[in-house]
């Protein structure tokens, strides 16, 4: 760790207080030696200049050697007056001849008294014995030599020399020391424990430090604080927009789930209900394509805002998706007050609205699903309301829908169908059915129209109607459709080969014509099964035809080429622009079973007249569909429609069975 290696702000204030206390020491240490030595010095020069002194005195004055025990109490005058002599001595080599103190017995020895000047004058003072001087006379004209000692008062000396130590070490020992513990006081008063608050505050922002003593700390601590509060803020801003529509201000999935989950655990302790309902507004993407996105947004957030207006307090909102929001209703006594919030709801969205001067109509559609009833769970209570809501468009839009078991049973039974129809191709559970189209001036068959049959193992026969928009919406009709393209070229081939030479009309879906493999796929079909393009037929809705695109356009023209004709299917029941009437190469006009069920009505007939004269000033042949009577094939007959197919010839027919039918007309 590096951490380890860097410095403390306690270490660094430690070696700072430290640093300069050993180098003060240090330097009065050194003078405080220097003052002993000098001390010393004194002392010793003060006893060497009595020393002298009496030397001298005692040399002048003594002519005998007899007359030496008279100088006796001169000498105890120099010892009492003087502290650091404890005795005198008058020697004479080994002999004393005089001494001051009765007790002293021997002389010491000579080093006892050198002085040098190497060593220092303190430790000589203490460890020599005394000082030696000299005393000459002359006895008559003899020189006469004896040794004057003095003796030192160790006792003394060692107090006087020693005395100034404890004033020196309480006062520059002691006072630096309590000076360094102030000092370290007051830094950890004003820096280190402010800083430690500062780094706690840094680490877990629960209290926030009192306002600091250092205006630099204060400085810090104030931006921090500062700092914490704005991070706080933002930090709730998010949390909030996380949990918000940004377009529509209402609250979003993220939301709706914590909502949901807080819901569950009341209904854990109280048991309450609520509805969840699934909004979708109706064709709000034609809004958003024709009138721009800016104009969408719009009018979406003004349908948040009508919902939110209309829900009270308890009740709850989000958008879940582009025009889809959820709502959950909660505290309704019974399901009609529930019906009543739900019209309210959707009145207030129905009523017209105008966006940027644009005056726009939109409804809505919903789906209701009730907790815990129809899903304990948020997964499948949303998609038991999706399921609900997909219900109400299905009826007509602009209405709402419960969601029931009976629903729940039949989507159940679409998913376990989309599962299981790709293994029918597999299996071979597929098969073409032909129904005849019957000339009207003639009354000859010239031609069928191949229409696809699903022969369950265990479900029986399952009529298309069920099976192909789910095909088409998960897009298995690409794959059944190449089937059934190859089935009935294959078909027709067979036919012709055996003289029945009629057309063959084959449904084909959007998504097949969508494939951008569809006509490498036809070309491929054509050569195998060797089918004459020349008498095939396409069916196709006008939903093929809403897009005009140049592509489009070309891949009919190259359909055309082929040989191969086009149906325009369910003519009259979608979109009614008539104008890809002009741009598409079709060949015949299917009319619709809901036209020729109305032939008798007034209106009906104009109908069916319109269209039939359209037809044949755009040059193309009529087909009716769904000719049940006898009196809708002369009604259609004396209008000028060229073809019927109904049950008035025949119900769509096994190949076998419609070959039976159409050797039986032929010989009629
Ligand atoms: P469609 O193409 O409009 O087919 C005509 C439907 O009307 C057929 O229903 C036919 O049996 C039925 N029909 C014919 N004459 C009468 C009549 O006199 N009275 C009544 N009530 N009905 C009559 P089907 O075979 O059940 O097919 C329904 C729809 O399924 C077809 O409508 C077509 O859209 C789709 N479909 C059927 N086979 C295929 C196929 O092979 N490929 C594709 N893509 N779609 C298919
Ligand atoms: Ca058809
Ligand atoms: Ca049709």
């Amino acid at each position: 760790r590096v951490d380890t290696m860097k410095m403390t702000t306690k270490k660094l204030a430690f070696l700072l207080l430290f640093l300069p206390l050993t180098l003060l020491y240090s330097i009065f240490f050194h003078y405080y030696v220097a003052e002993r030595e000098n001390t010393a010095s004194v002392i010793l020069g003060s006893l060497q200049d009595v020393l002298t002194e009496l030397s001298f005195t005692l040399s002048k004055n003594l002519d005998k050697e007899e007359n030496l025990s008279a100088i006796r109490p001169y000498l105890d005058r120099v010892v009492a007056q003087n502290d650091f002599i404890s005795a005198i001595l008058v020697v004479d080599n080994q002999n004393i001849l005089l001494k001051t103190d009765p007790h002293i017995q021997k002389i010491p020895v000579k080093e006892g008294f050198i002085f040098t000047q190497e060593r220092s004058k303190y430790e000589q003072l203490l460890h020599k014995v005394g000082l030696e001087g000299e005393i000459r006379f002359y006895e008559g004209d003899k020189l006469k030599r004896f040794g004057l000692i003095f003796l030192f008062d160790k006792e003394s000396l060692g107090v006087y020399i020693e005395s100034g130590k404890d004033k020196y070490i309480l006062l520059f020992g002691v006072m630096p020391l309590l000076v360094l513990i102030l000092i370290a006081l007051l830094l950890k008063y004003y820096m280190l424990s402010p800083l430690e608050r500062l780094r706690q505050y840094a680490y877990y922002q629960s209290v926030v430090p009192d306002v600091m003593k250092l205006r630099e700390l204060e400085a810090i601590r104030a931006s921090m604080v500062q700092s914490f509060v704005r991070l706080e803020n933002e930090q709730k801003e998010l949390h909030k927009m996380a949990r918000t529509d940004l377009l529509t201000g209402l609250s979003n999935r993220n939301a709706l789930h914590e909502y949901l989950k807080r819901l569950f655990a009341e209904h854990e302790r109280l048991g309450n209900e609520f509805a969840l309902l699934f909004l979708d507004l109706d064709h709000f993407k034609v809004v958003n394509d024709s009138l721009g996105h800016d104009v969408g947004d719009k009018l979406l957030r003004s349908v948040a805002g009508e919902i939110a207006e209309v829900l009270r307090i308890q009740d709850f909102v989000a958008r879940v998706g582009g025009d889809e929001f959820i709502i959950i209703l909660r505290h309704y006594h019974s399901v009609n007050e529930l019906v009543h919030v739900i019209d309210r709801i959707q009145n207030r969205i129905k009523k017209g609205w105008i966006i940027e001067t644009q005056p726009i109509t939109i409804t809505s559609s919903i789906g209701v699903a009730f907790y815990p009833k129809d899903g304990s769970d948020e997964v499948s209570l949303m998609k038991h309301a999706d399921i609900a809501m997909y219900e109400a468009k299905k009826k007509g839009r602009n209405q709402f829908y419960f969601f029931t078991e009976a629903l729940n049973q039949e989507v159940m039974h679409h998913i376990e169908l989309m599962r299981s129809m790709k293994g029918a191709l597999a299996n071979g559970e597929y098969q073409l059915y032909y129904q005849p189209k019957v000339n009207l001036t003639t009354g000859a068959i010239c031609g069928v129209e191949a229409l696809v049959r699903w022969i369950h193992p265990d479900k029986g026969l399952i009529p298309p109607n069920e099976f192909i928009p789910l095909a088409e919406e998960s897009g298995f009709i690409v794959e059944l459709g190449e089937w059934i393209l190859r089935t009935a070229a294959m078909q027709k081939h067979e036919w012709s080969r055996r003289g029945i030479d009629i057309a063959m009309s084959i449904n084909i879906a959007t998504k097949q014509l969508q494939d951008m493999n569809f006509l490498a796929k036809l070309d491929r079909i054509l050569k195998s099964t060797g089918a004459n393009p020349k008498r095939i037929d396409f069916e196709i809705t006008e939903y093929v035809f809403m897009d005009e695109s140049s592509d489009n356009i070309a891949l009919f023209n190259t359909i055309r080429k082929k040989g191969i004709t086009v149906s325009l299917d369910d003519f009259g029941t979608g979109y009614s622009s008539l104008s890809y009437l002009k741009k598409f190469p079709i060949d015949h006009l299917k009319i619709d079973k809901s036209f020729v069920d109305d032939y008798n009505t007034e209106r009906g007939a104009i109908f069916l007249e319109t269209i039939v004269k359209m037809g044949q000033t755009l040059h193309m042949n009529i087909v009716a569909e769904g000719v049940e009577t006898k009196e809708q094939m002369e009604a259609l007959q004396k209008m000028g429609c060229t073809y019927y197919q109904g049950y008035l010839c025949s119900k769509p027919l096994p190949a076998n069975e419609f070959e039976t039918l159409y050797f039986l007309s032929e010989h009629e």
